[in-house]
């Protein structure tokens, strides 16, 4: 029997669903019940009734909110592996340490932490929504962490000043790109558009027709009239990009912007997470609690 034939009769006969971000492999992508950026899969996970078991293929913070969002359900990562630096880049002792010099400023975390740093703020935000929850605070100050360049961009738009936490923190997949390898293709491609990530440095943003998530990303390749796309984010995208516009030409700006943490899971491991569920997400239940109401908070700003 076929892997894809063995994953599909293993899901069915354990009540599971397969969530998978936008940057998991392609053949992952194709056998997943559903693909988003992480605020669209939170928002799954938190409305999936009927399975028991949700499987996410990506990388360890998502697994989590999942987690916390579905504290009646098993939530698995098909690898302990699949952690994401950035999150790591944050830690409860910095947060703390932040908060004592700054007493009064709000805390607001991109979902892009662990579960521990998510208990220590008072909202959490996404690359999609940041904008929108950095300006529901009166407070001309906040402390944002920790992905610098999403803090600079946040900035921009809001007119805040925005303390990142760590001051240095950023994603190694995204600071990859570079404006001259923009600026190269646009000589052989002169009536592309250029779309990045907000997570790319402030030299990319300029470059940049369009700057958003990756589900603000789809949303302006199907609405640009323009034919050739060219994308500043993580090269699993790709593949829905071209999926949901065929007629349509995407090229990476940069081809090795290539996340090796979302990469390192394969569907012989999510065969494997299904047969012998593991590894099982567990969140403390004092985190679980404080990292919900950030989460919840979010939501609720959002609808
Ligand atoms: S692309 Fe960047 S932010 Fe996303 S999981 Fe990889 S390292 Fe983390």
């Amino acid at each position: 029997m076929k892997i894809i034939d063995k994953i599909e009769k293993i899901k069915k006969e354990k009540k599971a669903v397969i969530l998978a971000h936008n940057y998991q492999r392609p053949e992952i992508q194709d056998i997943a019940d559903y693909i988003g950026d992480s605020i669209e899969l939170s928002r799954k996970a938190k409305e999936e009734k009927k399975a028991e078991i949700i499987v996410f293929a990506a990388v360890d913070f998502m697994a989590e909110s999942a987690a916390i969002l579905n504290p009646k359900k098993r939530v698995l990562l098909p690898s302990l592996g699949a952690r994401c630096p950035m999150a790591q880049m944050l830690t409860t002792d910095e947060i703390k340490r932040y908060k004592a010099k700054y007493p009064g400023a709000p805390v607001v975390l991109y979902v892009n932490t662990l579960a521990s740093s998510k208990a220590q703020c008072d909202i959490c935000c996404t690359s999609a929504n940041a904008v929108e929850v950095v300006n529901s605070f009166d407070s001309n100050t906040i402390l944002f962490g920790p992905d610098r360049n999403l803090a600079d961009y946040v900035s921009e738009i809001t007119g805040k000043k925005l303390i990142t936490i760590p001051e240095w923190g950023f994603c190694p997949t995204h600071v990859l790109f570079q404006p001259e390898d923009v600026l190269v293709l646009k000589m052989k491609y002169p009536d592309a558009v250029v779309m990045v990530h907000p997570e790319c440095s402030s030299e990319m943003r300029k470059v940049a027709d369009f700057v958003g998530s990756t589900s603000k990303m789809c949303k302006y390749a199907k609405n640009t009239d323009s034919k050739t796309i060219i994308v500043g984010t993580e090269r699993g995208l790709l593949h829905r990009l071209k999926k949901e516009n065929p007629e349509k030409v995407f090229l990476m700006a940069y081809d090795d912007a290539i996340c090796p943490n979302m990469k390192l899971l394969t569907l012989e491991k999510i065969y494997s997470s299904l047969k012998n569920e593991h590894y099982e997400i567990k969140i403390p239940k004092r985190v679980a609690k404080k990292a919900r109401k950030a989460l919840e908070r979010m939501f609720k700003l959002n609808n």
